[in-house]
């Protein structure tokens, strides 16, 4: 860390109070509610990811969504709840520890209706008017429907969030969310797609709105007024829709409940658009939705955009858009983003780079991980504190490579007392992102590069060396006590079969890969991007070569483009994308061979052969680490003047996302040169409700 100076007195609106409802928030950094995958199974976990936020200065910290009855249940989803005595137990972990740095604890109370399938529960899933959501789309797709919900239905779901709340209070929340957002089923009651009702929750918006009315009414008295009532509410559909007696649907609910909760947290409707990546969507992308909020409430508001920078944050204040500063993401990516700017240390914000890794660990029913921030959910695990890392070791290291794992590797050791010679072969560092970064929409990938390279930069035992490419010879001649070896990956010629296995190089002229295209290699057109990596790449150079001005048709084996980018909220946005710059795909096919003039493609169920007339081949496929140097020092081990102490880490060791890689390098730094017995992992385990039933039951 630099010295600390000056907070920029631009940036004291940020650190003033904000009164919400019978709460102060310390300053208008507000952690808003977000999946982190931690549920009520890992209390210790969740408590300290969010700790930690708390301790970065978060005026305001949530937990994710909490279901309030068993009749929402999210599985496969993490799902965390707050059923029962054992839930408050779990949850009080959270409150105390936030408590503890003088941040709100926030809660989100939540229902999802006809999105919980109940896989687990089993319990019928709810819905206004029996009307699925999103059927047909991975993760929410199921074989049950939902029911129409009676009367009775209605006021349970009032009373539940009435008890949800009473248990949050004794949690120790001082905030309570009524969640009518995202699709749920408040949300469900606001849309008359879904609302199909003709009682006094259905039909007029006036209507529709009830049931959000009355679940705020419930929560408020049920805690008499001591905690503060916030409803997060999407706007996105609502914004889309005239009304008879305001601008928009979205104007006549707002103006509805405008004295109604204490706060308003306002969002998009869909993962997709509300926590979209950076590829497509810049900071601040929600202002033209929620924008008008404030002109019709007193009440504060807040919302999120990716805010990294505290200009634009300034500016969302000063223009009367927010209040408080919502922050999920870049929560997430760097829990001391407040006290930074606090301290005049804006230039040390790990600044989100908006890849969504973080989601899509939510959807791999995991806990958080994240590409800039490899401490997340760490944390409690492995005790690993994002900024502090405690000086425990002398002695030098070479680390070789400087790409995202090299230097996070670098950054780690050199943090722990080490001197740190860095060496790459390139002039500059960064490794794959030096060309990735330069694909169409993936600029903000920068922020790895730049802010390791800044705090490398300046630490007075770190020693950079560019346009080093260095053999073995040259590894044992520099001499260093440790070598840490993050010599990347390159993408591999070779297409694959039907089954998925490789099934070796086709020999034609004008058959690339991305390390062909990263070169500067001219692509002639028409060209094919076979692309079955499934991830960013092959839609990203897709994307690049139309740029170019070139016909491209993407062929993937997967069932839609970018395959894996459903679990990122990217995969809709590369159809759009696909669609606006006029790159035909083609899905379920694999290139079965290509003569320099044609490529034959093979559907993969059928074994149907076609045909496209092409010039040119890319493959996105496997990658294949450079291991060479590790395992020819390996080899030397013996030799007198040998490395004693060897690590092969990131993209050699196991080529993967920038997550991994980055999650490698920073393990390596935290773990060279400890014994097995001081790398220390705990284990996290649930309150058992078992353990609270014996002193109920004797009442
Ligand atoms: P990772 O994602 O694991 O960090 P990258 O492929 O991004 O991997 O980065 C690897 C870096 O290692 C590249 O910048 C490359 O120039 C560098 N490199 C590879 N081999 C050598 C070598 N023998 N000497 C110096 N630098 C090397
Ligand atoms: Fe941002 Fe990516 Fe980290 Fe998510 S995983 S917080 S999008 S950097």
């Amino acid at each position: 860390m630099t010295q600390a100076s000056a907070r920029n007195p631009r940036y004291d609106i940020l650190f003033e109070p904000v009164k919400i409802g019978p709460k102060l928030a310390k300053n208008r950094f507000f952690q808003v509610p977000h999946a982190s995958g931690m549920t009520n199974a890992a209390p210790h976990v969740r408590a300290a990811f969010r700790a930690m936020k708390a301790e970065g200065g978060w005026g305001v910290v949530a937990t994710g969504a909490c279901s309030v009855d068993p009749s929402s249940d999210d599985s496969p989803f993490p799902c965390a709840t707050l059923w029962d005595q054992a839930d408050i137990r779990s949850h009080a972990v959270m409150t105390e520890a936030a408590h503890a740095h003088g941040a709100l604890a926030a809660v989100e109370l939540w229902h999802g209706g006809a999105i919980a399938m109940n896989r687990t529960s089993r319990m019928t899933a709810l819905s206004p008017s029996g009307i699925p959501w999103m059927a047909s789309h991975v993760g929410f797709m199921s074989s049950a429907r939902p029911r129409a919900m009676d009367e009775a239905d209605i006021k349970d779901l009032i009373r539940w969030h009435a008890e949800a709340a009473r248990r949050a209070e004794q949690a120790g929340f001082d905030i309570a969310y009524v969640y009518a957002g995202m699709g749920y089923l408040p949300y469900q009651f606001l849309m008359p797609e879904y609302n199909r009702r003709q009682d006094q929750w259905g039909g007029s918006l006036r209507n529709r709105v009830r049931l959000t009315e009355a679940l705020i009414d419930a929560v408020r008295e049920a805690t008499g007024g001591r905690l503060a009532v916030a409803l997060r509410i999407s706007l996105q559909e609502l914004r889309a829709r005239p009304s008879d007696h305001a601008e928009s649907e979205a104007h006549e609910v707002i103006s509805l409940l405008k004295d109604a909760p204490d706060l308003f947290d306002v969002k998009m409707d869909y993962s997709v658009t509300d926590c979209a990546v950076s590829r497509y969507s810049p900071e601040g992308s929600h202002e033209p939705v929620i924008g008008f909020v404030k002109s019709l409430t007193d009440k504060p508001v807040v919302g999120v955009g990716r805010f990294t920078s505290p200009e634009t944050m300034v500016s969302m204040l000063r223009r009367g858009v927010l209040d408080l500063i919502g922050g999920a993401r870049p929560s997430i990516a760097d829990p001391f983003l407040p006290n930074k700017i606090s301290e005049g240390r804006e230039e040390e914000i790990r600044e989100c780079i908006g890849c969504n890794m973080c989601i899509s660990s939510w959807h791999d029913g995991v806990w958080v991980r994240c590409t800039q921030n490899p401490t997340a959910g760490e944390e409690w695990r492995r005790g690993w504190h994002p900024e502090i890392i405690r000086k425990d070791r002398e002695g030098q290291v070479l680390v070789v490579g400087g790409g995202p794992s090299g230097m996070e590797a670098a950054l780690t050791l050199a943090k722990r007392g080490f001197e740190v010679a860095l060496a790459d072969g390139a002039r500059d560092f960064g490794g794959r992102l030096r060309f990735e970064a330069s694909l169409p929409g993936l600029s903000a990938w920068n922020r790895v590069t730049e802010y390791r390279m800044g705090r490398l930069r300046q630490m007075t035992n770190v020693t950079l060396y560019p346009e080093s490419p260095l053999s073995a010879a040259d590894v044992l001649e520099f001499g260093a006590d440790h070598v840490v070896i993050a010599t990347g990956a390159r993408w591999q010629p070779v297409t694959c079969a039907a089954n998925e296995l490789p099934a070796g190089e086709i020999l034609a002229p004008r058959v690339y890969t991305p390390e062909d295209l990263a070169a500067g290699v001219q692509i002639e057109g028409p060209v094919v991007v076979f692309d079955y990596d499934n991830y960013y790449m092959g839609s990203a150079i897709a994307e690049l070569l139309a740029g170019q001005g070139l016909a491209v048709t993407y062929v993937t084996n997967a069932g839609a483009a970018a395959g894996w980018g459903i679990m990122t909220n990217e995969q809709p946005l590369v159809h759009q994308s696909f669609a606006a710059k006029g790159i035909a795909y083609r899905t379920l096919e694999v290139v079965s061979g290509f003569d320099g003039e044609a490529v034959r493609l093979a559907q993969i169920y059928s074994g149907a052969e076609t045909s496209l007339a092409a010039r040119a081949l890319v493959i996105v496929g496997l990658r294949r680490g450079e291991r060479g140097l590790y395992e020819e020092l390996q080899a030397r081990a013996g030799e007198a003047g040998a490395v004693k102490s060897l690590y092969l880490t990131g993209d050699a060791n196991a080529p993967g996302a920038l997550v991994h890689a980055i999650y490698q390098g920073h393990k390596t730094g935290r773990e060279l040169g400890l014994a097995a017995n001081e790398i220390i992992i705990r284990r996290d385990a649930p309150f058992a409700p078992r353990d609270f039933q014996m002193p109920e039951a004797a009442e």
